[in-house]
């Protein structure tokens, strides 16, 4: 029996088993409404072919090839988003391509990356995304573009989850250590770099190991009150916040664990 985790999943188990419960394993539908994504996803395309379609026997590329990329991928955005994308790729440009002596190619650009772990008798299949990866000399750093207008880091606990989880998943794939999990943040040209170390890999094993048997007995999914309470979309189920709480909606994917394995 696989089950698949990613560092979204994970981190919500971290901040309430009873949150990710309802979410995954009852399926329930959060409110969670998202902008939109278009000129940030033709921003990681252009950026992916810039790296990724260089020839590498010339050192360093000019600012027309950042412009050829941008041409290519900004066909379906308004024109003040085609002109603010192109004034972020060319910060980008003058920040991080025009001082180096030479362009260095990635390992790996914008794919997607998995490994395997076994806990009590069930596989987890880790799933995860990546916009860059490069070889350095000490280990692999992973690169994470970030579009936002603000440069909002993550809280350091699920900071430290989606490291690992990439620890353990790289590691597999590349037979290399994560040695830097980077944030560049596209609009102000800033990067963030974090240290990965093997601590980040054992605490998501042992976060893994506690959701295995949580999953494997269907039990064990009590709310854990918190600050992220304010932001949750299923506080009206949760009788930790709610006095009267609604009973949760039968739905078609109850937990099927329990009928899969040989218990
Ligand atoms: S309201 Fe708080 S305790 Fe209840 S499910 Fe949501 S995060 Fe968990």
């Amino acid at each position: 029996m696989t089950y698949q985790i990613s560092a979204t999943k994970l981190q919500t188990y971290n901040r309430c088993p009873y949150a990710y419960y309802l979410r995954y394993e009852r399926k329930l539908v959060s409110n969670d409404c998202f902008g939109s994504p278009a000129l940030g996803t033709a921003l990681h395309q252009a950026l992916a072919q810039c790296h990724r379609d260089w020839h590498y026997q010339n050192p360093l590329p000019d600012i027309h090839w950042v412009h050829h990329c941008w041409r290519q991928h900004s066909a379906g955005l308004t024109a003040s988003q085609v002109m603010e994308g192109m004034e972020i790729l060319e910060k980008y440009y003058w920040r991080f391509i025009a001082h180096e002596v030479a362009l260095t190619q990635p390992l790996a650009v914008e794919g997607k990356i998995q490994g395997r772990l076994h806990v009590e008798n069930l596989e987890f299949i880790i799933v995860g995304r990546y916009d860059r990866i490069d070889f350095l000399s000490g280990g692999l750093e992973l690169i994470d573009y970030k579009s936002s207008r603000e440069v909002k880091l993550p809280d350091t606990s699920e900071m430290d989850i989606q490291i690992g989880l990439y620890y353990l998943a790289l590691e597999q794939t590349y037979h290399r250590s994560l040695k830097y999990l980077s944030l560049l943040f596209l609009r102000t040209g800033e990067k963030v770099r974090f240290q990965a170390t093997p601590a980040h890999r054992k605490q998501v094993q042992q976060m893994i190991s506690h959701l295995a048997i949580r999953l494997r007995h269907d039990r064990g999914w009590e709310p854990t009150p918190g600050k992220q309470c304010d932001r949750c979309a299923f506080s009206r189920y949760c009788p930790a916040v709610t006095t009267s709480p609604t009973p949760v909606p039968e739905t078609n994917s109850k937990p099927q664990l329990q009928l899969a394995l040989n218990l």
